[in-house]
């Protein structure tokens, strides 16, 4: 797409006031560090905002890309020829009796603090998911036992082939492992969602927020840049112990390296480009299948150019 259609959709955000930056590096909103500039970054405040600015992008043939906290996506070297359009300004939260509304650019790890703070039981295991409200719902984010589809009452989308805003209860979801209905709907923004909590104790909830805070650090390769478990689990099988297993902690390709503290994280050592992660998942998606037959899946977003 070239610049001059770039300068018209800018100026129409302009004259609505809409937040946006031209040419901004991914890796400065990823958890990996990686990915050249995204054409367009826009940070609308509400949904009305977002509305406008996923059209505008449509009416010029600019495609988009919704981004939360970049904790599960691998953007291309290359860039990303298009509008991305951040969720993080999309931040209240609120509570009424045993239940949260949450915008969906706020952090699970914040959601699950603001819980704690009104002694609502239900969130511990959201502690520590470097993830936006959004994402997380999008992803059925989960850890410890605990899913985000244990909790989630309904959320509310923008709906971009008509403009709508509408809703989805708990069921409408078809929550699965790692799988949301929004998978399938990559037309709709998730706006907000509210969770259905539990009154706790306040002790109890923090020890086990703290134990299982204590757990990710024990476990995991936090000190370096990542998205978390590079694949999804495999029925029956821990796909972190089938890599170790076939020897791969330490394996790398340049900057990237499979974690020897977590074998499931691919880390950025400095450095990793997207090219150097993407060929060391073909490495150990290869390797384990030579050794056990078994096709593992990404977990991980790759975003093309
Ligand atoms: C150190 C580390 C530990 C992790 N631990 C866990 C864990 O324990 N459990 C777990 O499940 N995950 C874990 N993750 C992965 C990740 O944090 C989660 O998948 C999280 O839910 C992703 O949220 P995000 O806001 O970063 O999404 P992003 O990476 O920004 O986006 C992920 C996908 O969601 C879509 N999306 C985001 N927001 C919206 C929205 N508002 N509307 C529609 N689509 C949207 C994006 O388009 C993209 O396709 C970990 C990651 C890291 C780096």
């Amino acid at each position: 797409m070239s610049d001059a259609v770039y300068d018209i959709l800018f100026s129409e955000l302009d004259k609505r006031g809409i937040d946006h930056l031209a040419n901004e590096p991914m890796s400065l909103h990823t958890t990996f560090k990686i990915g050249g500039a995204a054409k367009a970054f826009i940070s609308p405040r509400d949904g009305e905002e977002l509305s406008f600015a996923v059209n505008a992008a449509s009416d010029l043939g600019v495609k988009t890309f919704v981004l939360g906290k970049g904790s599960n996506v691998l953007f291309d070297d290359e860039g990303y020829d298009g509008a991305v359009i951040s969720t993080l300004s999309l931040d209240k939260i609120r509570v009424s009796d045993n239940m949260i509304t949450c915008d969906a650019g706020v952090s699970v790890t914040s959601l699950s603090r603001f819980a704690l703070e009104k002694s609502l039981a239900g969130l511990t295991f959201a502690y520590g998911i470097p993830g936006s409200v959004g994402g997380a719902v999008f992803m059925n984010a989960g850890a410890y036992g605990g899913e985000i589809k244990d909790v989630l009452m309904s959320s509310t989308y923008l709906d971009t082939t008509d403009g709508k805003i509408k809703t989805l209860t708990a069921k409408e979801h078809d929550f699965a492992y790692r799988y949301s209905s929004y998978k399938a709907h990559l037309d709709r923004v998730i706006l907000n969602a509210t969770f259905l909590l539990r009154e706790g104790d306040h002790n109890d909830i923090k020890a086990e927020m703290d134990d299982f805070m204590d757990r990710r650090r024990t476990k995991q390769p936090l000190e370096f840049p990542s998205a978390g478990s590079v694949f999804k689990r495999y029925p029956g099988r821990y796909t972190a112990q089938m890599i170790d297993e076939a020897g791969l902690k330490g394996a790398a390709v340049g900057g990237a390296e499979v974690s020897v503290k977590h074998a499931g994280f691919i880390i950025n050592k400095g450095g990793a480009t997207s090219a150097d992660v993407t060929a060391l998942i073909e490495l150990i998606k290869k390797t384990i299948f030579e050794k056990f037959g078994i096709e593992i899946e990404c977990e991980i977003i790759r975003v093309e150019k």
